[in-house]
Protein backbone atom coordinates (compact mmCIF):
# COMPACT_ATOMS: atom_id res chain seq x y z
CA UNK A 1 0.00 0.00 0.00
CA UNK A 2 1.18 3.51 -0.92
CA UNK A 3 -0.02 6.78 0.38
CA UNK A 4 0.47 10.01 -1.35
CA UNK A 5 1.08 13.64 1.36
CA UNK A 6 1.19 16.29 -0.92
CA UNK A 7 2.32 20.02 0.11
CA UNK A 8 1.00 22.58 -1.74
CA UNK A 9 4.15 24.21 -3.05
CA UNK A 10 3.21 27.76 -4.43
CA UNK A 11 4.49 29.58 -1.77
CA UNK A 12 5.50 29.43 1.76
CA UNK A 13 7.08 26.90 3.91
CA UNK A 14 6.78 23.80 2.06
CA UNK A 15 10.29 22.54 2.29
CA UNK A 16 9.93 22.27 5.56
CA UNK A 17 6.96 20.38 5.48
CA UNK A 18 8.41 17.52 3.44
CA UNK A 19 11.21 17.34 5.51
CA UNK A 20 9.15 16.36 8.06
CA UNK A 21 6.77 14.46 6.27
CA UNK A 22 9.74 12.68 5.15
CA UNK A 23 10.74 12.03 9.13
CA UNK A 24 7.53 10.82 9.93
CA UNK A 25 8.06 8.37 6.83
CA UNK A 26 10.73 6.81 8.78
CA UNK A 27 8.99 7.13 12.14
CA UNK A 28 6.33 4.77 11.03
CA UNK A 29 7.96 2.45 8.62
CA UNK A 30 8.76 0.04 11.39
CA UNK A 31 5.04 0.17 12.41
CA UNK A 32 2.90 -0.42 9.26
CA UNK A 33 3.72 -1.85 5.80
CA UNK A 34 2.63 1.85 4.00
CA UNK A 35 4.82 3.41 1.95
CA UNK A 36 4.39 7.50 2.23
CA UNK A 37 5.69 9.34 -1.12
CA UNK A 38 5.79 13.05 0.23
CA UNK A 39 4.93 15.41 -3.28
CA UNK A 40 5.21 18.81 -3.72
CA UNK A 41 1.74 19.98 -5.83
CA UNK A 42 2.44 22.74 -7.79
CA UNK A 43 -0.40 21.81 -10.85
CA UNK A 44 -3.81 19.82 -11.30
CA UNK A 45 -1.75 16.43 -12.27
CA UNK A 46 0.32 16.49 -8.86
CA UNK A 47 -3.22 17.07 -6.79
CA UNK A 48 -4.87 14.52 -8.59
CA UNK A 49 -1.86 12.03 -7.20
CA UNK A 50 -2.50 13.09 -3.64
CA UNK A 51 -4.53 11.32 -0.60
CA UNK A 52 -4.16 13.84 1.29
CA UNK A 53 -2.19 17.69 1.41
CA UNK A 54 -0.99 19.94 3.65
CA UNK A 55 -1.12 23.78 2.86
CA UNK A 56 1.63 25.71 4.42
CA UNK A 57 2.54 28.55 6.50
CA UNK A 58 3.35 31.74 4.22
CA UNK A 59 1.34 34.27 3.32
CA UNK A 60 -2.58 33.24 2.59
CA UNK A 61 -3.08 35.99 -0.03
CA UNK A 62 -0.48 35.50 -2.08
CA UNK A 63 -0.86 31.57 -1.61
CA UNK A 64 -5.02 32.27 -2.77
CA UNK A 65 -3.67 34.65 -5.49
CA UNK A 66 -1.15 32.11 -7.17
CA UNK A 67 -3.91 29.28 -7.11
CA UNK A 68 -6.02 31.53 -8.69
CA UNK A 69 -3.86 31.53 -11.56
CA UNK A 70 -2.84 28.43 -12.05
CA UNK A 71 -6.16 27.09 -11.95
CA UNK A 72 -6.13 25.09 -8.92
CA UNK A 73 -8.01 27.46 -6.73
CA UNK A 74 -11.54 25.30 -7.80
CA UNK A 75 -9.40 22.03 -8.03
CA UNK A 76 -8.68 22.57 -4.08
CA UNK A 77 -12.11 23.42 -3.06
CA UNK A 78 -13.24 19.65 -4.87
CA UNK A 79 -10.12 18.09 -2.89
CA UNK A 80 -11.49 19.23 0.55
CA UNK A 81 -15.22 20.12 0.44
CA UNK A 82 -16.60 17.25 -2.45
CA UNK A 83 -13.63 14.62 -2.34
CA UNK A 84 -13.10 15.21 1.45
CA UNK A 85 -9.53 14.14 1.57
CA UNK A 86 -7.44 15.05 4.48
CA UNK A 87 -5.94 18.54 4.63
CA UNK A 88 -4.11 20.31 7.02
CA UNK A 89 -3.32 23.69 6.83
CA UNK A 90 -1.19 25.67 9.08
CA UNK A 91 -0.97 29.04 9.92
CA UNK A 92 -1.62 30.48 6.19
CA UNK A 93 -2.45 27.48 5.50
CA UNK A 94 -5.41 27.66 8.55
CA UNK A 95 -6.50 31.13 7.28
CA UNK A 96 -7.19 29.43 3.69
CA UNK A 97 -9.11 26.31 4.89
CA UNK A 98 -11.28 28.79 7.40
CA UNK A 99 -14.72 29.61 6.18
CA UNK A 100 -14.58 33.35 7.25
CA UNK A 101 -11.13 35.46 8.16
CA UNK A 102 -11.07 39.06 9.82
CA UNK A 103 -8.71 41.74 9.34
CA UNK A 104 -8.33 40.39 5.47
CA UNK A 105 -6.58 42.59 3.11
CA UNK A 106 -8.92 45.44 1.92
CA UNK A 107 -11.19 44.01 -0.68
CA UNK A 108 -11.35 41.38 0.82
CA UNK A 109 -9.65 37.54 -0.17
CA UNK A 110 -10.36 34.21 -1.39
CA UNK A 111 -10.91 31.08 0.98
CA UNK A 112 -10.99 27.87 0.32
CA UNK A 113 -13.25 27.12 3.47
CA UNK A 114 -13.49 23.33 4.85
CA UNK A 115 -13.78 24.81 8.88
CA UNK A 116 -16.46 26.15 9.80
CA UNK A 117 -14.75 29.35 11.89
CA UNK A 118 -13.90 32.49 11.55
CA UNK A 119 -10.31 33.17 12.44
CA UNK A 120 -8.47 37.02 13.34
CA UNK A 121 -5.37 37.18 10.67
CA UNK A 122 -1.93 38.38 12.58
CA UNK A 123 -3.74 38.27 15.69
CA UNK A 124 -0.47 38.71 17.86
CA UNK A 125 1.14 41.18 15.36
CA UNK A 126 3.52 42.09 13.10
CA UNK A 127 6.29 39.47 11.98
CA UNK A 128 8.67 41.62 14.79
CA UNK A 129 6.08 40.21 17.16
CA UNK A 130 6.81 36.70 16.81
CA UNK A 131 6.72 34.54 19.63
CA UNK A 132 7.60 31.27 20.70
CA UNK A 133 5.31 29.04 23.44
CA UNK A 134 5.39 25.73 25.27
CA UNK A 135 2.12 24.00 24.08
CA UNK A 136 0.23 21.20 25.31
CA UNK A 137 -1.51 19.65 22.43
CA UNK A 138 -3.96 17.17 24.39
CA UNK A 139 -4.57 15.00 20.70
CA UNK A 140 -1.07 13.89 20.65
CA UNK A 141 -2.03 12.18 24.05
CA UNK A 142 -2.01 8.92 22.35
CA UNK A 143 0.93 8.87 20.57
CA UNK A 144 3.94 7.65 22.33
CA UNK A 145 6.09 10.81 23.21
CA UNK A 146 3.11 12.68 24.40
CA UNK A 147 4.59 13.93 27.67
CA UNK A 148 6.74 16.66 26.70
CA UNK A 149 5.26 20.22 25.58
CA UNK A 150 5.36 20.84 21.84
CA UNK A 151 7.30 23.83 21.03
CA UNK A 152 4.77 26.57 18.94
CA UNK A 153 6.52 28.78 16.92
CA UNK A 154 3.90 31.91 16.56
CA UNK A 155 4.73 34.26 13.57
CA UNK A 156 2.20 36.42 12.11
CA UNK A 157 -0.02 34.10 13.45
CA UNK A 158 -4.05 33.99 12.99
CA UNK A 159 -6.29 32.79 15.87
CA UNK A 160 -10.02 31.09 15.59
CA UNK A 161 -12.05 33.90 16.94
CA UNK A 162 -15.16 31.75 16.68
CA UNK A 163 -16.10 28.38 16.01
CA UNK A 164 -19.28 28.72 13.39
CA UNK A 165 -20.49 25.21 13.75
CA UNK A 166 -20.69 22.35 15.99
CA UNK A 167 -18.64 20.21 13.89
CA UNK A 168 -15.82 21.67 14.23
CA UNK A 169 -13.44 20.26 17.23
CA UNK A 170 -11.63 22.38 19.48
CA UNK A 171 -8.22 20.73 19.74
CA UNK A 172 -5.84 23.16 21.45
CA UNK A 173 -5.77 26.79 22.98
CA UNK A 174 -3.26 28.76 23.69
CA UNK A 175 -2.07 27.94 27.86
CA UNK A 176 -1.60 31.55 29.19
CA UNK A 177 0.37 34.29 29.35
CA UNK A 178 2.87 34.55 26.12
CA UNK A 179 6.16 35.19 26.22
CA UNK A 180 7.02 36.97 23.26
CA UNK A 181 10.62 36.76 21.73
CA UNK A 182 12.36 39.48 21.98
CA UNK A 183 13.09 41.44 18.63
CA UNK A 184 16.85 42.16 18.65
CA UNK A 185 17.12 46.41 19.27
CA UNK A 186 14.08 45.89 21.75
CA UNK A 187 14.75 46.64 25.77
CA UNK A 188 11.98 44.31 26.84
CA UNK A 189 10.02 41.23 25.94
CA UNK A 190 6.74 41.93 25.10
CA UNK A 191 4.04 39.78 26.86
CA UNK A 192 0.06 39.34 24.94
CA UNK A 193 -2.34 37.77 27.06
CA UNK A 194 -3.20 34.89 24.73
CA UNK A 195 -4.89 32.73 27.67
CA UNK A 196 -7.29 30.28 25.82
CA UNK A 197 -6.93 31.68 22.08
CA UNK A 198 -8.00 28.54 19.92
CA UNK A 199 -4.90 27.34 18.25
CA UNK A 200 -5.69 24.17 16.72
CA UNK A 201 -9.52 23.15 15.22
CA UNK A 202 -10.42 20.07 12.87
CA UNK A 203 -13.91 19.81 11.19
CA UNK A 204 -13.89 16.32 9.53
CA UNK A 205 -11.36 15.60 7.11
CA UNK A 206 -9.67 19.25 7.55
CA UNK A 207 -7.18 20.26 10.03
CA UNK A 208 -5.89 24.01 11.12
CA UNK A 209 -3.03 24.67 13.49
CA UNK A 210 -1.90 28.61 14.29
CA UNK A 211 1.41 27.64 14.82
CA UNK A 212 3.99 26.20 12.59
CA UNK A 213 5.32 22.40 13.53
CA UNK A 214 7.16 22.49 10.35
CA UNK A 215 9.86 25.03 11.66
CA UNK A 216 10.57 22.61 14.60
CA UNK A 217 12.58 19.27 14.45
CA UNK A 218 9.27 17.94 16.16
CA UNK A 219 7.50 15.54 14.00
CA UNK A 220 5.06 14.29 16.31
CA UNK A 221 2.54 15.85 14.97
CA UNK A 222 3.18 15.31 11.45
CA UNK A 223 2.89 11.65 13.16
CA UNK A 224 -0.18 12.01 14.61
CA UNK A 225 -1.66 13.39 11.61
CA UNK A 226 -0.37 10.19 8.96
CA UNK A 227 -1.74 7.65 11.73
CA UNK A 228 -5.23 9.36 11.82
CA UNK A 229 -5.22 8.99 7.74
CA UNK A 230 -3.89 5.28 7.93
CA UNK A 231 -6.71 5.15 10.92
CA UNK A 232 -9.11 5.82 8.75
CA UNK A 233 -8.16 3.75 5.48
CA UNK A 234 -8.27 0.77 7.68
CA UNK A 235 -4.23 1.26 7.34
CA UNK A 236 -3.67 1.30 11.41
N1 LIG B 1 -0.47 36.36 8.45
C1 LIG B 1 -0.14 35.54 7.34
C2 LIG B 1 -1.28 35.50 6.33
O1 LIG B 1 -2.21 36.17 6.44
C3 LIG B 1 0.20 34.13 7.77
C4 LIG B 1 1.56 34.08 8.41
C5 LIG B 1 2.22 32.75 8.35
O2 LIG B 1 1.80 31.81 7.66
N2 LIG B 1 3.31 32.65 9.05
O3 LIG B 1 -1.20 34.77 5.39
Amino acid sequence: MSLTIGVLALQGGFHEHLSLIHKASALLSSKYSVTINPLEVRTLEDLNRCDALIIPGGESTTISFVAQQSGLFEPLVDFIKIQKKPTWGTCAGLILLSEEANATKKGGQALLGGISVRVHRNHFGRQIESFESPLQLPFLSSSDQSSTNFPGIFIRAPVVEEVLSSDVEVLARLPGRVEKVKPAGLSEAQTKDGAGDIIAVREGNVLGTSFHPELTEDARIHVWWVEEILRQKGLA
